[in-house]
């Protein structure tokens, strides 16, 4: 069946009634993530199908941000739905101590698709917890307290996670004081408004890694446990790192002894057109941390993909993490059942001739067309257009961190795109574009089509 079908298939009758009481429950009752909560209204949800959800209103929209770049092979896959149904029937759950059929399973599948040496898995309950134990993990390997991350980077809101994150949703955590005093942090590749006054690939890639190896000399390489870096950064700009960025990265860590995390939580389980952004470059991490994409977030699922080296390291002495449902059965049966559709559908080379042949040319034929697009840029199914004022100066469309009044142009290019009927996900002057792998070239183009209107939105806000 395809999302258009699926779609007409499920779509109900609309129920606006239903709809405003889904919302006076929310509003007296849901607090909700990152909000002041008066000043939120979250739309009401009546149900989704493939690359498509839909609102009581008789509204329905391309999910062109797979929620918040989760669902990876879209909503309602029925193998998955009935895999989880038919896991609930047997064995909802059970303690960790226990060894579980879907927990190993699940866990030699995502093995099996990780680089090689990486062979043991340890179940969080999402991206965050992956981040805090996989920094546990290499801060007792080598005994050192510091971890090195970049600016421009989201690794969750617990206190480890958060003091790591290089965006504005760090500072009130910190002035809150929640806080990990061993964190410190440095600039990443980011050619289009490079931090090294670099000019070319090449320059961005040597003044990077100059930049990050003063870092940990300065910072003192003998305190240093960890670099985390995401492999193509998310949420602050789908940053693809420039070629032998990431090796070099590799590199610095074998020479000072650090552990190398690869944050995957968005970018792996073929959001990139690989298994692992890691894939693209050839580089073995020590640990890698992973979350949504592994079961499309049907049933909530995280964790760290271990090395034999950092395994080796708790043979015989004890781990000092848990969490009480490591390695749930439903949700390791929901990874399972995801990753064999993902092999079976052929999800992960869908995305990757996504990016080659709908998002890469229209992207760029869009950056020629409308002065707002300063840069597009991104791969596989993972894409980001860079929003300026002027592309000369490359001043963004909002300023960084804008929120409120200073952030409407990029509301006014937002509420556009869903008035044609395209939900993507926009973060300060970025319109970011990550829809589900799965979804087919006809759905692809028709969101690209609203993207197109809503760009004419974006370029009445280019100063000459
Ligand atoms: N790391 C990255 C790269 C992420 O994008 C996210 C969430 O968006 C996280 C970690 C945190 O994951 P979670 O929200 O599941 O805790």
């Amino acid at each position: 069946m395809t999302d258009s079908a699926l779609a007409a298939h499920a779509v109900p009758a609309p129920d606006p009634d239903q709809g405003k009481a889904v919302s006076e429950r929310d509003r007296a009752h849901v607090f909700h993530s990152w909000s002041a909560q008066d000043q939120v209204a979250p739309l009401p949800i009546a149900g989704a199908s493939g690359s498509r959800f839909w609102d009581y209103e008789g509204n329905n929209y391309l999910d062109f941000a797979s929620q918040l770049v989760f669902t990876n092979i879209g909503h309602q896959h029925p193998k998955v739905v009935a895999a989880i149904q038919e896991q609930a029937a047997r064995l909802c759950t059970i303690s960790p101590s226990f060894a579980n059929d879907k927990r190993s399973e699940a866990a030699e599948l995502i093995t099996s698709h990780a680089p090689e040496g990486l062979n043991r898995v340890f179940f969080t309950n999402a991206g965050a917890d992956a981040i805090e134990n996989a920094v546990r993990m290499a801060r007792v390997h080598t005994g050192r307290p510091k971890v090195l991350t970049a600016y421009r980077s989201y690794h969750g809101n617990t206190a480890t996670a958060i003091t790591m994150t290089g965006d504005p949703r760090r500072w009130a955590n910190e002035i809150a004081g929640h806080h990990d005093s061993a964190v410190g942090h440095f600039f990443g590749p980011y050619l289009y408004r490079s931090h090294f006054y670099a000019t070319t690939e090449a320059e961005e890639t040597e003044r990077a890694l100059d930049h990050l190896e003063q870092t940990i000399v300065f910072e003192g390489s003998g305190t240093i446990a960890a670099i985390v870096l995401e492999t193509v950064v998310g949420t602050n700009g789908i940053l693809v790192p420039p070629p032998g960025y990431l090796a070099g990265v590799r590199a610095l860590c074998d020479k000072y002894g650090i552990v190398y995390i690869a944050d995957e939580v968005m970018a792996g389980f073929g959001r990139t057109g690989a298994w692992f952004a890691i894939d693209h470059w050839d580089v073995t991490p020590d640990l890698i941390t992973f979350a949504k994409g592994v079961n499309s977030g049907y049933v909530p699922l995280g964790g760290v993909i271990i090395s034999d080296a950092i395994h080796d390291t708790f043979r015989n002495r004890v781990f000092p993490g848990g969490l009480t449902y490591s390695g749930h059965p439903l949700a390791c049966a929901a990874a399972v059942a995801t990753i064999t559709v993902m092999r079976e559908e052929r999800i992960v080379e869908n995305a990757a001739w996504l990016g080659e042949n709908v998002f890469a040319p229209t992207l760029r034929e869009f950056a020629e067309r409308h002065p707002s697009v300063g840069e597009a840029r991104g791969i596989g199914a993972f894409w980001a257009l860079d929003l300026v004022k002027n592309r000369d100066s490359r001043e963004m469309l909002v300023p960084y961190g804008a929120s409120g009044a200073a952030a409407a142009p990029m509301n006014a290019v937002l509420a556009e795109c869903k008035k044609h009927g395209t939900w993507p996900f926009t973060h300060f002057n970025r319109l970011q574009l990550t829809p589900p792998l799965n979804m087919s070239e006809a759905d692809a183009r028709k969101g690209l089509a609203a993207i197109d209107k809503a760009l004419s939105v974006a370029d009445q806000y280019v100063e000459a």
